[in-house]
């Protein structure tokens, strides 16, 4: 049985990743921080058969501890501390957990496996942040990196680090560089999952208007549940490598209005904004639009889920909620 230990296995790509990993027979840990986690109950309602073990990636020994007690034959580090706006709030915790938090998890596999460098082998989520102002349309794996926020720096340390550590110790890590991706499980405070949230409230009475930041920003959005497939399929390969994991199409915040409020019936959905400096960055990620075709060649992975299928999955499923809510 092969067994893999996630770090982030609260987060909206661990739920995922533990799920696929349990389908395919996998003996599955899950490294969980702090002390009354409010998301353990989640965990074990939502993957009941992940083995959960305290840890946390500023702290290299609990990880070395959590590598004896798993012996994985895989790690995937999805731990990060990941809202991009928040990080120019708190810029030196952003770097410890997401930036040298990479350099811990990496440190300790490296000690773990004693004298055979591939015992484990790694996967770390990098992502599209990285390029920031971006250098080249589309952006692909040689792309220029010019990360605009401290979320982006750090992710840029851990993505480097983990070249590093294949090349100085022969390691088998690799990166996915994924563009941005979303699912009824996303935090609410991306702007995905606060749209449709809030259209699922204006829909049902219960909310008035969106208060939003810059809606001209252009992302490429994929679903998470196709995203963690291509994490998957890195680690099957005879060399790791590097891959960015994206659909290759992009669109506006104001796309993502469109279709939003589109599902509930609301065409003319102006009325419904107001804009709030608030929710505006000190530099923005203006465009960002991923060129998958290396994952495509490589491992055979294509996304499944396209734009308007996923915003009208996660609308739907926040009706429901709301409703429930509402009902209550
Ligand atoms: P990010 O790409 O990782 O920063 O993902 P987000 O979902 O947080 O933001 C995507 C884009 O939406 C960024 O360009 C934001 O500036 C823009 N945006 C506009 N209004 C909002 C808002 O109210 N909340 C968030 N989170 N993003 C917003």
């Amino acid at each position: 049985m092969t067994r893999a230990l996630i770090t982030g296995i609260t987060g909206q790509d661990g739920l995922y990743l533990a799920e696929l990993l349990l389908s395919k027979g996998y003996d599955v840990y899950g490294l969980i921080r702090g002390q009354n986690n409010p998301k353990l109950d989640l965990v074990r309602e939502t993957v009941p058969g992940v083995k959960l073990l305290t840890g946390d990636l500023t702290d290299l020994s609990s990880l070395l501890r959590a590598l004896q007690v798993a012996q994985p034959d895989e790690v995937y580090n999805l731990g990060a501390i990941s809202f991009v706006a928040y990080s120019w709030e708190n810029a030196m915790l952003t770097t410890d957990v997401t930036g040298k938090g990479v350099l811990n998890i990496l440190e300790a596999v490296r000690l773990y496996s004693g004298d055979d460098p591939t015992k484990v082998r790694f996967y770390q989520a990098s992502s599209s942040e990285m390029f920031g102002k971006v250098q080249e349309v589309p952006q692909r794996e040689s792309t220029l990196l010019w990360p605009r926020s401290p979320y982006g720096v750090a992710k840029v340390f851990g993505h480097y680090m983990t070249i590093n550590y294949r090349e100085s110790y022969g390691m088998h890590a690799s990166s996915g560089i994924l563009f941005n991706h979303e699912s009824p499980r996303r935090g609410y405070e991306f702007v995905t999952r606060k749209v449709s949230r809030a259209v699922a409230r204006i829909k049902l009475g219960l909310q008035d208007d969106i208060v939003m930041g810059n809606i001209d920003a252009k992302r490429d959005w994929g679903f998470a549940g196709d995203y963690v497939e291509a994490m998957w399929r890195m680690l099957q390969q005879d060399q790791p490598d590097d891959y960015v994991v994206a659909t290759g199409v992009t669109h506006s915040i104001r796309e993502l209005l469109d279709v939003a409020f589109n599902r509930v019936g609301i065409e003319d959905w102006a009325g419904y904004i107001k804009q709030d400096p608030r929710f505006m960055r000190p530099a923005e990620v203006d465009l960002l639009i991923g060129d998958p075709a290396k994952a495509n060649d490589q491992l055979g992975w294509k996304p499944k889920v396209a734009f308007q299928e996923l915003i009208e999955m996660m609308v739907d499923n926040d009706l429901d909620i709301e409703r429930t809510q509402a009902g209550r």
